[in-house]
C-alpha cells in the first residue's frame, strides 16, 4: 500500500527499526464501543494498521470498554463490521476490561509505594483543589493517609461497601505541577453499575488516563498514537508505565485529529443526532460514520486514498469534505457502470415513430472500460426526460430542448420538440417530438449538429426507481470546533439535507444488488441503497454529483 510522505509518524517507525531501538512494531486501535465510528477514525485506523503492514508489525483491535455506563455490544460489533470493511485485519483482538485484575493489582503496588491514595473529597471539591493553569493546586486534607489505611479503604472500595462518588483513589504526584494532569489524578472510582463483559465483579472502574498506558503496556504495543489533545497526558502516561512497574514501555504519539467542512464527529453529537430522529440511524447516508459512508456508496478505496492524501501532522486543520468527494469520483470512474436514470419525469411522445414498435439500441457500460462491454436499452415512441432539460420560454444559450429546438438523445437519435401539452393549470405534463431515423448514434451522421445532449429513458419498459439527493447535514463550513455549544450543534442542522424523487431507469437495471454502484449520466454516482431498496422498489443514494469545482 503506498504511504503519504508527509506522515511523521511512520518517520519515527523506520528510525525506530532502523537505529534498532525496536525489532518490531505493535501499534492498536483503541475505539470506546459507546458508538459508531466515523470518519475520523478512519484515520486513525488507516494510520495504525497501515504502519504496522508497512513494517511487518501487529495491529491490536482493543476495545477501551473501562466505563461501563455508555458501552454497549451493538457498538462492538458495527466496530468490527467497519474495521474489516476498511479493508483490515487485526492480529488479536482484546478487550480492555479483562485487564481489570492487572490493573487492580497495579493500583495496589502504587499504594504500597505510597505514590496513591484514598480521597473523600467529592468530585466539585476535587476540582476546586486542583488549582487553575495560573495557580497552584492545594493538598486534599486525606492526602496523608497511611499505606495501610489505603490499603484497606481501597479493599473497602472494591467490596462495594461505598456509593457512588463517595470515595477515589488518586495517584500522589504534585498539586504543584505546571501540568494540571499531574495534580494527583483520579485513577479509580466508584461506579455500582453492571458491565458488558464482567458483570457485576467490580464496581470500581480505572480511568481512562491510568488504564491506558496499562493497556498498551500489558499488550507490547510499542507505538501508541492518539490524538492531540493528550499531549499533556502523556508525562502521566509515562508514569504510569514506570511506577507501575510494567515490563514493557510504550511510547505515546500524537497527531492532529481529522475534521471535515459541514461535519460533525464526536460520537455524542453523532448520537444525539440519532437519538433526537434528525437522522435514519447511525448508518444514515448524512452521517459522517463509516456504515453511513458505506451505505452512501463511499469505497473503502476511496476513504484511504482520501485518508493518505491528507497525511499526518502534528497540527489539527479542517479538511475540505469535497476532497473525500474527489476521491470517491477518483474510484468509481473506471468501475462503475454508467447508465440513464429520469429523476423528475416528463413524457415526450415521438409522433413519427411508429407506433407499438420497440428498438434495442447498443451502448457502452463505460467507455473508459471497454472490456465492460455493452448493455442494450430500448427505443420506442414513448420515453421520459428530465423535466429540467425543458423550458418553454428559455434564455440565450440554452441547447436543451425547448419548441422548435433540435437536441441529441444519448445512445440514439436527434429529437425536435413541435407541441407542449398542457394541464388546465398550464403546467407542461407532456411534449411532442418529432425524430429524425438519418441521426443515430453510431451511424456516422455529420449532416448538421446539435449543442444539447440529453438523457432519457424509454417510457414502456422503464423501470420506477426512487433517487435520494443529499446536501450536507451540517451548515458550517469550518467543521466542528470543541467550543461548539450543543445548542448551536442543533441550530445548524440543515433542514434540507434529503430530496427523495420518484423516477425511471433503464430496464436492464431491474436486478441491482444492494451497495452496487453506477454512474447515471449527467447526475453522478448513485449506489443501491441496501436497507431501503426491496425486490420491487429500488432505491438510489446519491453518492456524489458528477463534477465539481473542487481541485486537489
Ligand atoms: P469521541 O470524542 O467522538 O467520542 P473518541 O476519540 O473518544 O471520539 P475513541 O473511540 O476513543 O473515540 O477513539 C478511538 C481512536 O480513534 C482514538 O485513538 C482516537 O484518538 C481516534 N480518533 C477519534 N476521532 C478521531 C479523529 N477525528 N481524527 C483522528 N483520529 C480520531
Ligand atoms: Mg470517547
Ligand atoms: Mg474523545
Amino acid at each position: 500500500m503506498e504511504h503519504n510522505s508527509s506522515n511523521f509518524i511512520r518517520n519515527i517507525i523506520k528510525e525506530d527499526l532502523e537505529s534498532g531501538k525496536h525489532d518490531h512494531i505493535i501499534t492498536r486501535f483503541p475505539p470506546e464501543p459507546n458508538g459508531y465510528l466515523h470518519i475520523g477514525h478512519a484515520k486513525s485506523i488507516i494510520l495504525n494498521f497501515g504502519v504496522a503492514d508497512e513494517f511487518n508489525g501487529k495491529t491490536n483491535l482493543r476495545f477501551d470498554d473501562t466505563n461501563p455506563v455508555k458501552e454497549d455490544i451493538e457498538y462492538v460489533n458495527s466496530i468490527k463490521e467497519d474495521v474489516k470493511w476498511l479493508g483490515y485485519e487485526w492480529d488479536n483482538l482484546f478487550f480492555a476490561s479483562n485487564y481489570f485484575d492487572e490493573m487492580y493489582k497495579r493500583a495496589i503496588l502504587l499504594i504500597k509505594k505510597g505514590l496513591a491514595y484514598v480521597d473523600d473529597l467529592n468530585a466539585d471539591e476535587i476540582r476546586e483543589y486542583r488549582g487553575t493553569l495560573t495557580a497552584p493546586g492545594k493538598d486534599s486534607p486525606y492526602r496523608t493517609r497511611t499505606i495501610e489505611e489505603n490499603l484497606e479503604l481501597f479493599e473497602r472500595m472494591r467490596s462495594g461497601e461505598f456509593a457512588n462518588g463517595e470515595k477515589v483513589l488518586r495517584a500522589k504526584i504534585d498539586m504543584a505541577s505546571p501540568n494540571i494532569n499531574l495534580r494527583d489524578p483520579v485513577i479509580y472510582r466508584i461506579s455500582h453499575t453492571e458491565h458488558h463483559n464482567t458483570g457485576n465483579k467490580w464496581c470500581i472502574y480505572p480511568m481512562y488516563a491510568f488504564a491506558h498506558p496499562l493497556e498498551d503496556a500489558i499488550e507490547g504495543v510499542t507505538h501508541s498514537i492518539c490524538t492531540l489533545e493528550f499531549e499533556d497526558q502523556r508525562p502521566f502516561y509515562d508514569w504510569v508505565v514506570e511506577n507501575c512497574e510494567m515490563p514493557n514501555v510504550p511510547r505515546q504519539y500524537e497527531f492532529g485529529r481529522l475534521n471535515l467542512t459541514n461535519t460533525v464527529m464526536s460520537k455524542r453529537k453523532l448520537k444525539q443526532l440519532v437519538d433526537e430522529k434528525f437522522v435514519d440511524g447511525w448508518d444514515d447516508p448524512r452521517m459522517p460514520t463509516i456504515s453511513g459512508l458505506r451505505r452512501r456508496g463511499y469505497t473503502p478505496e476511496a476513504i484511504r486514498a482520501f485518508c493518505h492524501e491528507i497525511g499526518v501532522a502534528k497540527t489539527s486543520g479542517t479538511v475540505d469534505s469535497r476532497m473525500l468527494d474527489h476521491f470517491v469520483r477518483e474510484d468509481l470512474k473506471l468501475k462503475a457502470p454508467r447508465t440513464m436514470g429520469i429523476i423528475k419525469p416528463l413524457k415526450v411522445v415521438i409522433t413519427n415513430y411508429p407506433e407499438g414498435e420497440v428498438e434495442w439500441l447498443e451502448a457502452e457500460i463505460n467507455p473508459e472500460v471497454p472490456e465492460m462491454g455493452t448493455r442494450q436499452i430500448p427505443f420506442s415512441r414513448e420515453i421520459y426526460i428530465e423535466q429540467d432539460d425543458f423550458m418553454e420560454n428559455p434564455p440565450k444559450k440554452y441547447f436543451r430542448l425547448f419548441p422548435g429546438n433540435e437536441v441529441r438523445l444519448k445512445h440514439a437519435y436527434f429529437i425536435k420538440c413541435e407541441e407542449v401539452i398542457k394541464d388546465q393549470d398550464g403546467n407542461v405534463v407532456e411534449l411532442h417530438c418529432t425524430y429524425d431515423p438519418e441521426t443515430k448514434s453510431g451511424s456516422g451522421f455529420t449532416g448538421r449538429k446539435v449543442k444539447g445532449t440529453l438523457h432519457w429513458v424509454e417510457a414502456t419498459h422503464a423501470v420506477p426507481a426512487e433517487f435520494r439527493n443529499y446536501q450536507p447535514l451540517i451548515l458550517d463550513e469550518n467543521g466542528e470546533d470543541e467550543e461548539q455549544e450543543e445548542k448551536t450543534f442543533l441550530e445548524l442542522v440543515n433542514p434540507n439535507s434529503l430530496e427523495i424523487f420518484q423516477g425511471f431507469v433503464e430496464p436492464n437495471m431491474k436486478d441491482v444488488q444492494p451497495q452496487d454502484k453506477y454512474q447515471f449520466f449527467r447526475h453522478g454516482y448513485y449506489n443501491v441503497d441496501p436497507k431501503l431498496s426491496t425486490a420491487d422498489h429500488i432505491v438510489f443514494n446519491q453518492i456524489v454529483e458528477l463534477k465539481s469545482s473542487f481541485k486537489i
